[in-house]
């Protein structure tokens, strides 16, 4: 039977994509001019460390109210790691992209030591944190969070970014309870090519990554289906202690459900989680289609969600918008301060407010 709603739905999306992806690459081509600096923020606490930097809860002076957090990253901590054409990446796609379930960016400068992201505090905390309290989701929870990572990535592939970094502690939770994805830190625009570099958390790496095979977002559609089964099960599918080990598991493509995963999920991540990159479910002709019109999320209206129209069955507590007690408490550190600009060829691309 034709679903006309489910038809309607991707037609549309389709549209949407098509326009974003024009507004997208006028962003992109935009000289990269900071827009704010350090004084005009006053720090309150750390909300979260990443390999890279800090994030901290920010105010801003001249809008007493607004409340943001801030991704404060260490050149000199950058450039001895090699990450600087990452971080490059990170905030133009930050800058550039325009969806309802990724964060974006609202101001971002450099100082003499470090490189400053703004953007939206999103306080009900990381999946991660209620993955772990609750132990795990039931299927219609689950099935609401992936729908909205498969709109997200479907937004981002559209533009030739894959993303290659899923995992919960990357998915924050609104106060509403719906999703927004951070840290872009691995994403890479390659357009219709295909790139090599080993990155990404192990119990979510794609075979074709540990195997050093040329890839694209292929690996994107598998880290989904990791998520998908670490959201109903309360753990990933291949794990074990030593990475090694893990990678093992992945490579061979084995995995075993719990008994209490329906059918129709099973079904679901048996299509995805596919070491055969021909087969895997994201990858055929219809792309992300054939995973939308799977049975498991037969009972899901993707424009509902897009349109944020569904009640969520769970939502964090969240006291006011400064509230930050769904977040881990961290040891706060003295910012270092310099009187000359370190690494000024590095990130000479970064031009200051004028
Ligand atoms: P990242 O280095 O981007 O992975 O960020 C490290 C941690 O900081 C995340 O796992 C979150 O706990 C927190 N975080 C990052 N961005 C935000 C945000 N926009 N709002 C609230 N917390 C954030």
């Amino acid at each position: 039977m034709v679903d006309t709603k489910f038809i309607n739905h991707c037609n549309d999306f389709d549209g949407f994509l098509k326009k974003s992806k024009k507004a997208f690459e006028e962003r992109w081509q935009m000289k990269f001019e900071s827009n704010a600096k350090l004084s005009e923020f006053e720090i309150i606490k750390t909300l979260g460390t990443g390999s890279f930097g800090r994030v901290s809860l920010v105010r801003h002076c001249s809008q007493k109210q607004k409340i943001y957090a801030m991704k404060i990253m260490e050149k000199a901590h950058l450039v001895k790691l090699k990450q600087v054409s990452h971080v490059m990446s990170e905030i133009r796609i930050l800058d550039a992209v325009q969806f309802e379930f990724l964060i974006n960016m609202q101001y971002f400068f450099k100082g003499n030591v470090y490189i400053y992201l703004v953007m939206p505090f999103i306080n009900g905390g990381e999946m991660f944190s209620h993955l772990r309290m609750q132990r795990k989701f039931d299927e219609m929870l689950a099935k609401f969070y992936a729908a909205q990572i498969i709109l997200a990535f479907e937004y981002l592939h559209n533009l030739g970014i894959i993303y290659r970094d899923l995992k919960p502690e990357n998915i924050l939770i609104d106060k509403d309870g719906y999703l927004k994805i951070t840290d872009y830190g691995f994403c890479k625009k390659i357009d219709n090519s295909r790139t090599y570099t080993l990155c990404g958390t192990p119990e979510y790496l794609a075979p074709e990554i540990i195997m050093s095979q040329g890839y694209n977002k292929s690996v994107d559609w598998w880290a989904i289906g990791i998520i998908i089964y670490e959201m109903s099960a309360g753990y990933p599918p291949f794990y074990a202690k030593d990475p090694l080990k893990i990678y093992e598991k992945i490579v061979s493509g084995k995995f075993v459900c719990p008994p209490h995963f329906s059918k129709p999920l099973k079904d679901l991540l048996n299509a995805i989680i596919q070491v055969d990159r021909s087969k895997r479910y994201g990858m055929l002709k219809n792309g992300a289609r054939d995973v939308k019109a799977h049975d498991w999320f037969k009972s899901i209206d993707w424009d509902a969600i897009l349109y944020k129209k569904v009640k969520p069955s769970f939502k964090p507590k969240v006291v006011d918008p400064e509230d930050s007690t769904n977040f881990d408490r961290y040891e706060e550190i003295e910012l270092r301060e310099s009187e000359i600009e370190e690494f000024p060829n590095e990130f000479a691309e970064i031009l200051l407010k004028t």
